[in-house]
């Protein structure tokens, strides 16, 4: 039996999710078992014949982000990946130019000794694509693979070139002992990071460095509906405005798309009752 821990890096948008879900359909449960040690990591169990593969996914921890809470938090998410992980994947976009973020991602793997595999996504997609431009990174990892994660295209040839790096042994994660599926308590943070995730992603340019989320409640109602109701903190009321939008436009979309990638992952309904709040010193009190 081959086992071990296989971490997903990549830009925000690159498809990190879409690989993740379709790469393991609803077979697996999908919690957040180690809040404490990794903290923006999701876990989830990958099981065949040959082995089981324990993917990570690590929302936001290569982001360019620049607030006080990443600042600590992201050294941290990343020794994880020195640690823990046997093999890395680096999810590289290649309809998009590379930027700043591909940089840095690629600045933090190079110190990382583990065995990495570069997959380019999105080939269903023919133009634009920029590939020539990050194939000089192909000599860097132990092998380059191109597929379609959100058409299942070339997804055995990602799950083979994982199985023939992993090492021989037995992890015995029982999969059935896990909550299925799972959005439980100890997964507020990584409810609290995709939201923060997708404000991000909205935001891009205008609201700086200065939100987080957090997840006050997760409820199982009777009706079935997981309800989850999370505030993103801001600084300034100045942001608290931008983040909501006009007509609260903006605050609707954030929502929208962090309670349907939560609804992915978890297979089941949600309501998100989300809101914004200013609390200058928010980042005090995570600290
Ligand atoms: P993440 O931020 O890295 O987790 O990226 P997501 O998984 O949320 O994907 C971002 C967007 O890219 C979504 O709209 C996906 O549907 C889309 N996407 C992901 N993989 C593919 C792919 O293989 N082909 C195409 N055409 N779109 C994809
Ligand atoms: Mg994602």
């Amino acid at each position: 039996m081959k086992s071990g821990y296989v971490a997903i890096v990549g830009r925000p948008n690159s498809g990190k999710s879409t690989l993740l879900n379709n790469l393991l359909g609803h077979k697996v449960s999908i919690t957040s078992p180690k809040p404490q040690t990794t903290r923006f990591s999701l876990e989830a169990v990958f099981e065949e014949e040959r082995g089981q593969i324990v993917f990570i996914d690590t929302p936001g921890i290569f982001a360019h982000v620049e607030d006080p809470v990443s600042k600590k938090i992201n050294p941290r998410a990343q020794a994880s990946l020195n640690d823990d992980v046997n093999v890395i994947i680096y999810l590289v976009d290649h309809t998009r130019e590379r930027s700043y973020e591909e940089n840095k991602i690629l600045g933090i793997l190079r110190k990382i000794d583990k065995p990495k595999i570069l997959v380019y996504n999105k080939i269903d997609i023919k133009e634009p694509s920029f590939i020539p431009h990050y194939r000089f990174m192909e000599e860097e990892f132990t092998k380059t693979i191109s597929v379609s994660a959100l058409y299942h295209q070339n997804l055995n040839y990602l799950i083979d070139a994982i199985f023939e790096l992993l090492p021989e042994r037995d992890l015995h994660i029982d999969i059935h002992e896990r909550p299925t599926p799972a959005l439980n308590m100890d997964s507020k943070t990584y409810i609290a990071e995709i939201i923060r995730e997708k404000a991000y992603l909205f935001l891009r340019k205008e609201v700086p460095y200065t939100m987080i989320a957090v997840v006050d409640e997760t409820q199982r109602r009777e009706n079935g509906i997981m309800y989850i109701k999370a505030r993103i903190l801001t600084t300034q009321d100045r942001y608290k405005k931008m983040i909501i939008g006009d007509k609260g436009r903006m605050i609707k979309e954030i929502g929208m798309a962090a309670r349907k990638e939560l609804e992915t992952a978890s297979n089941q309904q949600i309501f998100l009752d989300l809101t914004v709040e200013v609390n200058p010193h928010w980042y005090e009190q995570l600290l």
